[in-house]
């Protein structure tokens, strides 16, 4: 599964938000395959379209796709000098597919902020400044390592070197790597170095009840995010801690209260999904419906190959509903007669909510 590392300074909420996410995460007993550890939230995925998937199949259960939060709490300034248990910390950012950052929009003077005041702006930059200068580092070392190859006339070496001297001056400005807007080609060559900021990212910007609209540290977040080519989430952590503690019911009553179509944390959830350019495809049989992730641009034999990997290598077809022919024709058997109803190679790129069922060799 893909996962996403939450961080940020002290006191900005990372805790609260993680314990909301834990809170509305998934019960550890219905999910064999997921191994929940300490540090790590396991949620669902919010999609309506699997219930509605559900009432036309009538299955004996629904299975949601996931996706995992880690909690990566103490990063503080000089973590890439190895202070404190920084070393450990940027180890496991580096584990990590996407950065949930954490940053405190809300004023309030019962709780202590570790510079004294809510300046986004800063704290935005203790962060990223410790995880460029990690990469500073990683990129110097990489560069004395492959010189040697590339002296050897080593042709990819020499393709790595040039890509990590244009990142020198730009990390040594402590900017992030993903500002710089590296091509595909690009990424791939620095791809084993497994920097910490080209890792897609977003800001949590955490804000107080009534700190969505008219909120200047809010603008802040998103000015600085728009120039890095990150996403901002803003989300009221507190709130979200609430919501999640109570049970379905009063929760819907509450959101209408508020005026909230859906918790919080399922934005971050979605953001999370979208930063990493995944996606959902499902299969719908009487025994059991289920979403599953993949990424955007998969084929059916690695879409198939998420389920097991058997699936995978012995791959002959892929039968395939899209999910609105599915829906609009009641099931596979409507689909069929109505001609919606394809049988896809192993070059089929799997789209957003097909609906499919794998034929393969065992
Ligand atoms: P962490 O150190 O980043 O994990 O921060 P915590 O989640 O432990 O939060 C620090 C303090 O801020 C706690 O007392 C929280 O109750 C409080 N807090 C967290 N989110 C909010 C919020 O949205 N509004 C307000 N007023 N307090 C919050």
């Amino acid at each position: 599964g893909f996962n996403c590392g939450i961080v940020g300074l002290p006191n900005v909420g990372k805790s609260t938000l993680f314990n909301a996410l834990t809170q509305a995460g998934i019960d550890a007993e219905n999910f064999p395959f997921c191994t929940i550890e300490p540090n790590s939230g396991i949620v669902a995925m919010p999609d309506p379209r699997l219930q509605k998937l559900a009432e036309i199949v009538k299955p004996q259960k629904v299975i949601p796709t996931t996706m995992e939060f880690v909690d990566i709490a103490g990063l503080v300034a000089g973590a890439s000098k190895g202070e404190g248990l920084g070393n450990q910390f940027l180890a496991n950012i580096r584990q990590t597919d996407a950065i949930a950052h954490v940053v405190r929009c809300f004023a309030d003077e019962n709780v202590v902020h570790v510079a004294n005041k809510v300046d986004p702006a800063a704290d935005i930059d203790v962060i990223n400044t410790e995880l460029a200068l990690a990469d500073l580092d990683t990129v110097e070392k990489g560069i004395k390592r492959i010189s040697r190859i590339a002296k050897g006339g080593d042709k990819f070496a020499k393709q790595q070197i040039e890509v990590m001297e244009k990142l020198l001056p730009h990390l040594n400005e402590a900017k992030p790597v993903r500002a710089l807007n590296l091509s595909a080609e690009e990424m791939l060559v620095i791809r084993e170095l497994c920097l910490l900021t080209v890792k897609p990212t977003m800001y949590i910007a955490n804000v107080a009840e009534d700190g969505f609209e008219n909120n200047p540290h809010l603008d802040v977040v998103r000015a600085i995010a728009e120039k890095e080519g990150a996403v901002v989430v803003p989300i009221c952590n507190k709130l979200e801690s609430e919501i999640a503690e109570l049970e379905d019911e009063e929760k819907a009553e509450f959101l209408a209260d508020l005026g909230m179509e859906e918790p919080g944390l399922d934005r971050v959830i979605r953001a999370g999904y979208k930063l990493l350019g995944l996606q959902t495809y499902f299969t719908a049989g009487v025994k059991e419906v289920r979403a599953w992730t993949v990424k955007i641009g998969a084929t059916a034999p690695q879409a198939a190959g998420v389920i097991h990997s058997d699936f995978e290598r012995g791959f002959i077809r892929a039968e395939v509903v899209g999910y609105d022919d599915f829906t609009s024709f009641n099931g596979e058997q409507g689909a069929k007669e109505a001609g919606k109803w394809r049988l896809e190679g192993k070059d089929y790129i799997v789209q957003d909510g097909d609906v499919i069922h794998f034929r393969f060799n065992v």
